[in-house]
């Protein structure tokens, strides 16, 4: 190690300030600077804090220069810290680059733990917390945007996903069109904030929901889909399959196919089909 000056990872609120923890408070004041993803976005946080620390910008474009000049600053010994526009850095934010040059040069790396509005979703979500997945932001385009998703499809894990406001609805859809309308989900939508909504429907529903109210496309949004479970569970697609098959084919090459088409698990389309045919 070249010193023992420390980077802190300091996370800041995503919405309301007083989920501003004390001890971020205090580690801001006393580094020598402070990398933030925007200066003049986070100057007014700072402010409200009194806290004076000098700020430079750091983001996913900044040069190799200026993470150098952070750098240089640990290698003086002075302690730094990261922040970013709202919660945790790196948390789908800026900082993956300055944290990993900074444990490769073998500087320690603090982080001052607070607000992500994944955790805080899923906190309030009801549901497993045991495995789950944190998916970020889907692709923006549809067609990779739903190739993700079916990749998806089989997961057991609860699956966390950013949205912004603009795509919550073409998402929605595509998670009804890949994961079928019976999925529970989660829309965790402005977190601490004034208008607060969380809302818990299975996917289908939640879809209808969010059509029907303008209100619900608004702000930022967090959303949360329940694992795959089963037979209860298969997806749209595999379901559509199965159908399409079974108007040609027996029941057991009907699954065997399907299961082969879509990777859903052969027995429970066997199951499934057994089902329809009874009705
Ligand atoms: N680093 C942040 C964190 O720790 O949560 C996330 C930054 S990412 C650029 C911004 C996205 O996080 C938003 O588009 C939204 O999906 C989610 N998000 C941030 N604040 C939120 C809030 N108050 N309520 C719901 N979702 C939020």
């Amino acid at each position: 190690m070249q010193s023992d000056a420390t980077l802190f990872v300091v996370a800041t609120p995503i919405g309301n300030l007083a989920d501003m923890v004390p001890r971020a408070v205090d580690i801001l004041q006393s580094v020598s600077v402070i990398a933030a993803e925007d200066t003049r976005h986070s100057r007014r946080l700072l402010d409200h804090f009194n806290i004076a620390t000098r700020c430079v910008a750091y983001h996913d474009h900044s040069r190799a220069e200026d993470l150098a000049q952070l750098l240089a600053r640990l290698a003086a010994g002075e302690n730094i810290a990261l922040i970013s526009d709202a919660g945790t850095p790196l948390m789908s934010d800026p900082g993956y680059r300055l944290v990993d040059a900074a444990l490769s040069a073998g500087y320690r790396v603090t982080p001052i733990p607070g607000a992500c509005a994944a955790v805080a979703a899923l906190s309030a979500a009801g549901m497993p917390t045991d495995r789950f997945t944190f998916e970020g932001f889907l692709p923006a385009r549809g067609p990779a945007r739903r190739q993700r998703l079916e990749e998806l499809a089989g997961d057991v894990r609860t699956l966390i996903f950013y949205e912004a406001p603009h795509r919550l609805q073409e998402t929605l859809d595509d998670m009804v069109a890949v994961f079928g309308a019976g999925r529970l989900a989660v829309l965790a939508r402005e977190l601490t904030k004034l208008h607060e909504t969380i809302r818990r429907l299975p996917l289908g529903e939640l879809r209808d929901w969010v059509a029907s109210d303008a209100n619900q496309r608004r702000g930022e949004c967090v959303l949360i889909v329940h694992g795959a479970t089963g037979s209860a569970d298969l997806g749209a697609e595999a379901e559509r399959t199965l159908r399409v098959l079974l108007e040609e084919l027996p029941v057991k090459q009907a699954a065997a196919l399907a299961a082969r088409l879509t990777g859903a698990r052969k027995n429970e389309l066997y199951q499934l089909a057994l089902g329809w045919k009874e009705e």
